[in-house]
């Protein structure tokens, strides 16, 4: 006898599931998917410690008919495929008719449903074994329970997480999902806690504010772009609304969320100079195209798609983002220098142009007599007496050197330093040893978390208590992450205290931050305490996330003129700062260029 056998179907279903159920977020994704398939109104989403103990998804969709039942929980079985025809004109969310014998594999599941024309059942699957269909009353649609995830397959179990960061991923596949489908409305609970309640709208930005709340819904820019055939729409953050992670970047075709690295990369190609390198823009796009131009079926978990022509939907999306940004007067601020190609720079140069990203910074050269400073207002005199009458100044915090760099703004910055703004972005200085070049966020940036976090290692944080609060508006799930981290971000001088709805109120936060606006620096932290909580971060490290979110929102941009007062301030502010070279990314925040270098390259020596 041969040594090949066909395996069990029980076989086959967990190694299905290994595929399809990576985690709670999975089942939250497969559950949602079909009932959205089964034309619902509303759909309500329970998880019970992070999804591990319990996932219930309830709607009041077409339900199964009770003979049905065992169908469904069968491999390979679905009622929206019929041959493989269909296959090339998917309309449903699924067609591989996997996901419940996946999950029944791998959990104990629990189905209740009724249809209009017959009476409820009930079916239950635990870990491969189908029971019997029992009668079971209830309304017209579908409840799916999945308990105890992998509670049969324990080296799986010893893969998932703690149950905040299982939570956070669940959380996250309900969003998208949400994202995908305004018209239907929709809840979220986690242990008995209502975290999200979204009602049906007509419009793709109603569910974004519902979602992420009215004030990021508001800043948002549409964008649009059309061939004829492929069409894209939706909204795009401002630069300075920029993101330290890629949460809020949000791509749907044909009611699916996906992941597309090309599509992301024409984003980032379409902010080119508008943002700092590692810095993500905020995007939901939808693309609208005929169903043979996009292949859904080539992922277990339908995460990916593949398109037929994906040049195109790069250029659409390019050019769409191009369009509306050269329309817009943002990019007045921050366009980069028009500059020579990197091969027109010699070696000793091709080190700028790969770590700053785009351009030799030494291009083009100023003609002979131009001012060599931006004529722009000195920073933060001009702001200490307009927005906040004896308000503390952005920076420096350094008093002392404020002062006396304001009295003499033309004095050199030290001994033998010459230091002047490029570009309204790099500050050149002149050593003993050679030229250097310093990215003025990234050493500002840098200056202010060192400060902010000795301040708060010595206990002595100076506060600066606001006399009107500010309002900020968040989205629901971002209240609720924001009030668990109360305790985190009051440690580093941010008071923030729920204020009804989704919306919160800034007390206080650190007199170093400046004038910048409190919503930017909150937006800020969360994206970092959510990156963090994926990663189950101990306590600490939280609080010098939060010190990192202020210290990125409240440093200079590049594109801000500055004074040549701010100019020497800032480049003799960088000596008291350990390790100056590198901004708390870990990005170069000064290059080098050493005379023996520069005499080399010029033949000199
Ligand atoms: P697929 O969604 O790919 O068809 P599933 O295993 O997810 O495969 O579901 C199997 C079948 O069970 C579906 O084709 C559908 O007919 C039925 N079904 C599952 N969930 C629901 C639901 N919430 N409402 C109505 N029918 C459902
Ligand atoms: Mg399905």
């Amino acid at each position: 006898m041969g040594r090949i056998q066909k395996l069990p179907m029980s076989v086959v279903n967990r190694i299905a599931a290994g595929e399809v159920v990576e985690r709670p977020a999975s089942i939250v994704k497969e559950l949602l998917e079909n009932a959205l398939d089964a034309a619902p109104t509303r759909i309500g989403v329970e998880l019970e410690q992070g999804g591990v103990a319990l996932v219930r998804v309830v709607d009041d969709g077409v339900g199964i008919e009770p003979a049905d039942l065992p169908l469904a929980v069968a491999a390979h079985a679905t009622s929206k495929l019929r041959s493989a025809d269909d296959l090339e004109r998917i309309e449903t969310l699924g067609f591989r008719g996997e996901a419940l014998a996946s999950i029944g594999a791998v959990a104990r599941l629990v189905i209740r449903s009724r249809t209009a024309g017959a009476d409820g059942a009930m079916l239950e699957v635990d870990g491969g074994r189908v029971g019997d269909v029992v009668p079971h009353g209830g309304a017209v649609g579908t409840t799916v329970e999945v308990h105890q995830l992998f509670g049969n397959v324990p080296a799986r179990r010893a893969f998932l997480r703690a149950a905040a960061t299982e939570w956070a991923h669940a959380a996250e596949a309900f969003v998208r999902t949400a994202l995908a489908h305004p018209g239907v409305a929709l809840t979220l609970a986690h242990n008995g806690r209502r975290v999200h309640d979204l009602p049906a709208s007509d419009s793709w930005l109603g569910r974004i504010s519902a979602l992420h709340g009215a004030g990021l819904a508001e800043r948002l820019i549409p964008v649009e772009a059309d061939d004829g055939e492929i069409a894209v729409h939706g909204f795009v953050g401002r630069p300075e609304d920029d993101m330290a992670s890629t949460r809020l970047q949000h791509l749907f075709v044909a009611g699916r969320p996906f992941r597309d690295r090309s599509i992301l990369h024409a984003v980032q190609e379409g902010y080119r100079g508008l943002l700092l390198s590692g810095r993500q823009p905020i995007v939901f796009l939808r693309f609208d195209l005929p169903a043979d131009m996009v292949d859904v079926n080539v992922h277990p978990a339908k995460m990916e798609v593949r398109f037929r022509e994906p040049s195109r939907l790069y250029r659409l999306v390019l050019s769409a983002l191009r369009t509306k940004f050269l329309a817009t007067d943002m990019t007045a601020r921050m366009t980069p220098p028009a500059a020579a190609g990197p091969d027109a720079a010699g070696p000793g140069m091709r080190q700028v142009a790969n770590s700053a990203g785009w351009a030799p910074a030494f291009a083009p050269p100023r003609p002979a007599g131009a001012p060599a400073v931006a004529e722009g207002l000195p920073l933060w005199e001009a702001d200490a007496d307009r927005e906040q009458p004896g308000g503390p100044a952005p920076w420096p915090a350094n008093a002392s050197s404020a002062a006396s760099a304001a009295r003499s703004p033309a004095t050199p910055a030290a001994v033998g330093e010459r230091a002047v703004q490029m570009h309204d972005r790099y500050i050149v200085v002149e050593s003993r040893d050679g030229i250097e070049v310093i990215d003025q966020h990234a050493l500002h940036e840098r200056l202010l978390y060192e400060r902010l976090k000795a301040s708060v290692a010595a206990g002595g944080l100076e506060v600066q208590s606001l006399l009107v609060p500010e309002r900020v508006d968040l989205g629901p799930g971002e209240v609720a992450m924001l009030t668990e981290h109360a305790p985190t971000l009051a440690r580093a001088g941010m008071r923030v205290e729920p204020f009804g709805g989704s919306t919160v109120i800034v007390t206080s936060k650190p007199a170093l931050s400046g004038r910048t606006a409190a919503a930017a620096i909150i937006r800020e932290v969360l994206d970092r305490l959510s990156a963090a909580a994926e990663t189950a971060s101990a306590g600490g490290m939280l609080v010098d996330e939060v010190l990192h979110g202020i210290a990125c929102k409240a440093a200079i941009k590049a594109g801000d003129p500055l004074s040549q007062a701010e100019v020497d301030a800032l480049v003799r502010d960088r000596r008291i700062v350990p390790d100056s070279h590198h901004c708390p990314h870990g990005r170069p925040t000064s290059l080098t260029f050493s005379r023996q270098e520069l005499d080399r390259q010029f033949r000199r020596t």
